[in-house]
Order: structure tokens, then C-alpha cells, then sequence
């Protein structure tokens, strides 16, 4: 026996994928810079067959990836060493409706639960511009955030119960406790934001909201952030996003998108909103929701200038000014494209120009952030991009705990070696 022959045991023929035409999809990420050859893509159909497997994997030795969307903007979702096993969670899609909240399979993506809820009059609170790809696994496995986390909170706010598959096939499961744990420690707690290190989520219990009436969304242009930042109202905000003057630009030259403000502003605010927000009469603005095109269409517009280096990270809102002013110099000689969830002091810092393995500008960048009181891997996660940069925000004695609780649950080191945990 083998374990290709085990895993075509399990969850039959055509959902091993071990041609290499067939596997591509699945061993490069979304930016291109983190690729691997697996040595097979096995699509398990349900939680049963999500334990099979690992247990094959772990009698043959075989270390697992797990990959929902692939949209990870880290490195964590593709193999990067020889004999790695891609685990698509691709069939996990059960959808089932509670009381105010879901139970979403692993593999179900963000648009089909938005459409779901909305379907019965609610909305889910978590919102970002790969939804249509990034599914429920994946966003739990980074604790997403995205454009709604100043009304919601991240993904981690939204999670009322997990469905997990430990590295030795057992499982652990509240989701028949929707009531919540009893006291002591949220175990399950433990596999938010945890990027498949600890264990694969097989389903989640997601809470929805009310689903809002129709906003205001309103495009302006400000001299600099901290004029954006006073134009965010303390309540009603749904949605306060950051982006350039140049990166609009870039947007508007590769979609065909139509210039909205009447100049290339250093800072631009898109800003949704329960009510018509204050702005002053001579504010350059646009009152459209459909500028929201605008900001989700930069990542698209920036993969077109090459390889992209894309830095997550957080700033203490006090410090965002700073951190803006100094970054042409820790970037130079290249470029970065900037845009983020200013309420939150969010920023996707887009450096093009290093080589894809040129890690120079990126540690630069990140020490800067780490200096200023800021966040590192503020929602996308370690990843491999930034495990090793993990000291930076994190103490020894953290970093030695979390190695001693992938120890505990994942003795082999079986599931994403290289991810999360340095
Ligand atoms: C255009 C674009 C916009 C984006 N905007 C945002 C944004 O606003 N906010 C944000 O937070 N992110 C954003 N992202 C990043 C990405 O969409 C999120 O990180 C998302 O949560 C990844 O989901 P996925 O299903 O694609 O996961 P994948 O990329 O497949 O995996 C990501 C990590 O989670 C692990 N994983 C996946 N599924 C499971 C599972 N079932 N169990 C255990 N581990 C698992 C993987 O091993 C990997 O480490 C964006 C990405 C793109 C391409």
C-alpha cells in the first residue's frame, strides 16, 4: 500500500490530484512569490474523510498543507517542501441556518455566506475583497479582518463554535454547544488566527447580524492623514478606508475606471457611513458607492506592475502620519502603493521592485512598523513570509509557548511546517 493508494481509498479517484497540470493551481499563492511542488492534492468531501486523510498522512510520514481559497497573501496555504500533501477543503460546503447565525463547511467562500444571509434578511460581518474566493476555513485560520471591521470586529468576533481535525485524525467540536463553553480556557478559541498549525477547521458556527439599511459612501480627497483621520465621525461608521492619490491613478490606468476627484491627492478617504457625514464645503469629494470599485480593484491593479511584496501591517493611529513620512526612504529605491482601514490604522504597504526572494526592504519596513508600537502581520498572518520576523512583536517567552502548544497538539509537526510558528 501507499498512501496515494490510501488517499484514492478515501475520498476516491478523481479528487487525488497528482498530474502536475492538475496540481498547479494549487502550488503557487496569489502573489506568485511562494510556489512548491506537492506531491499530491487530495479534496476530502466531509469531516470524516478531512480525519482519514490526516491519519494516512501522519502513518506515512507525509506533512500537510491545508488550502482553502489560496487567496493568503503570506506563503501559508502552498507546499514549500518536497513530499507536502495539499489538503483542499474545496468540497467542505454545508450551509445551514440557526438562530442568527450559520454553520459554514470550511470550503464555503465569504460571497456564498454573504448571499446566504442575505437570502434571510441578515448579513455576515465580515467583508473583504477576495470574497468571492476566500472561504470560511481560511478566514478563520487568519482571523480575518477586511473592510467591516470598525462596525464587527474581525473574524474572530464573528466565530461562535469550530469543528477541528487534530494532526492525528481526532476531533474536536463545539458546535452542538451553541449556547457557548463553560468556564475555563476557549480551547477552540485556540484555532482562530492559528494558519492551519494547529489543526484544520472543518466547519465553523458564524454569527450574523442585522442586515444595515442603505449608507452613505462618500469619496474625498485630503492633504494628509491626519485630515482624513478627522473626517471619520465617532459613530455610524461602517467603513473608513485609506488610500492615494497615486494608487487611484494606478487603479483608474489599469481598469479603465474614470478619474472621480478633481486631483491627485496624497491621502484618499472612502468613507461609509449611517448617516450623510460632515465635510467641508470646499472638499473635493464624490458622494457614490460606487467608488467602493475604486478600492477593491488596487490589488488587482498592483499585481500588474510585477511582483509584489506585500506588507500587512498595524500602526497606533498617532503614529500613522510618521510612519507614512518615512516611508518613501525605507522603501527606496523602489515604489509602494498604499491602502488600508484607516479606523483600525490598517495599511497594506505594496512594495514593487525587489526581487521576489529579496527580503531586505521587507525586514526595513516591518522593523519600522515593530519600532512605532505597531503590528506586524496585522490580519493576513505569519504566514512563512514573516514567522521569522515573529520576535519583533512577540516576547521569547510567547514564542516558547507557542512552540510548547504546536508541540502538544501537532507532536510530528505534521501540518504547515514553516507556517505560524517559527
Ligand atoms: C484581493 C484580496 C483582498 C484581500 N483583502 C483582505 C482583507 O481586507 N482582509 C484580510 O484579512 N485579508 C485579505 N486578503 C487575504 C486573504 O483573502 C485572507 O487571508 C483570507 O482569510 C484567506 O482565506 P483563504 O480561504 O483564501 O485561505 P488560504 O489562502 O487558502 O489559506 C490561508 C491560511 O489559512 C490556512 N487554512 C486555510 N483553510 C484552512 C482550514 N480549513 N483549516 C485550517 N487552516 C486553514 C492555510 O493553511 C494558510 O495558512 C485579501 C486577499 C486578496 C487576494
Amino acid at each position: 500500500m501507499t498512501l496515494e493508494r490510501e488517499l484514492v481509498d478515501i475520498v476516491g479517484r478523481d479528487q487525488v490530484l497528482t498530474d502536475p497540470g492538475l496540481r498547479a493551481p494549487y502550488e503557487s499563492d496569489w502573489t506568485r512569490r511562494w510556489s512548491g511542488s506537492a506531491r499530491a492534492v487530495v479534496r476530502p468531501a466531509d469531516t470524516g474523510q478531512v480525519a482519514a486523510v490526516l491519519r494516512s498522512c501522519a502513518t506515512y510520514g507525509a506533512p500537510v498543507v491545508t488550502q482553502g481559497g489560496n487567496t493568503g497573501l503570506v506563503g501559508g496555504s502552498v507546499p514549500r517542501c518536497t513530499g507536502q500533501v495539499v489538503l483542499s477543503t474545496a468540497r467542505l460546503q454545508r450551509l445551514q441556518s440557526g438562530d442568527h447565525a450559520v454553520v459554514a463547511g470550511a470550503g464555503v467562500t465569504i460571497g456564498r455566506l454573504q448571499v446566504h444571509a442575505r437570502a434571510i434578511g441578515l448579513a455576515y460581518g465580515v467583508d473583504l475583497a477576495s470574497r468571492d474566493t476566500a472561504t470560511v476555513g481560511g478566514t478563520v485560520a487568519t482571523d480575518a479582518g477586511g473592510i467591516r471591521v470598525v462596525r464587527y470586529g474581525r473574524t474572530r468576533a464573528q466565530v461562535r463554535g469550530l469543528e477541528v481535525v487534530l494532526a492525528d485524525g481526532s476531533l474536536l467540536s463545539d458546535l452542538e454547544r451553541p449556547g457557548g463553553a463553560d468556564a475555563g480556557p476557549d480551547l477552540l478559541g485556540l484555532f482562530v488566527g492559528s494558519e492551519g498549525a494547529f489543526g484544520v477547521v472543518t466547519a465553523a458556527r458564524l454569527r450574523l447580524v442585522p442586515r444595515p439599511p442603505p449608507g452613505t459612501t462618500v469619496l474625498v480627497g485630503c492633504p494628509d492623514v491626519d485630515a482624513a483621520r478627522a473626517l471619520v465621525p465617532a459613530d455610524g461608521v461602517r467603513a473608513a478606508e485609506l488610500m492615494t492619490g497615486d494608487g487611484i491613478d494606478l487603479v483608474c490606468r489599469t481598469t479603465g475606471l474614470r478619474r472621480p476627484l478633481r486631483r491627485t491627492w496624497p491621502v484618499v478617504l472612502l468613507l461609509e457611513t449611517d448617516q450623510v457625514p460632515d465635510l467641508p464645503d470646499d472638499a473635493d469629494a464624490v458622494v457614490d458607492a460606487r467608488v467602493w470599485e475604486l478600492r477593491e480593484r488596487h490589488t488587482e491593479a498592483i499585481a500588474t506592475l510585477g511582483v509584489v511584496h506585500k506588507l500587512d501591517v498595524a500602526l497606533p493611529l498617532h503614529q500613522l502620519a510618521t510612519f507614512l513620512a518615512d516611508l518613501p526612504a525605507l522603501v527606496a529605491p523602489h515604489r509602494a502603493v498604499l491602502f488600508g482601514h484607516l479606523a483600525v490604522g490598517g495599511l497594506h504597504v505594496n512594495v514593487v521592485g525587489p526581487a521576489a526572494g529579496d527580503e531586505t526592504v521587507d525586514r526595513a519596513v516591518l522593523e519600522r512598523v515593530a519600532a512605532l508600537g505597531g503590528s506586524i502581520a496585522a490580519e493576513h498572518g505569519f504566514g512563512i513570509a514573516k514567522s521569522g520576523l515573529m520576535h519583533l512583536v512577540r516576547s521569547r517567552e510567547e514564542i516558547d509557548l507557542l512552540r510548547r502548544v504546536k508541540h502538544a497538539l501537532d507532536p510530528a509537526g505534521q501540518l504547515n511546517p514553516g507556517v505560524l510558528v517559527p
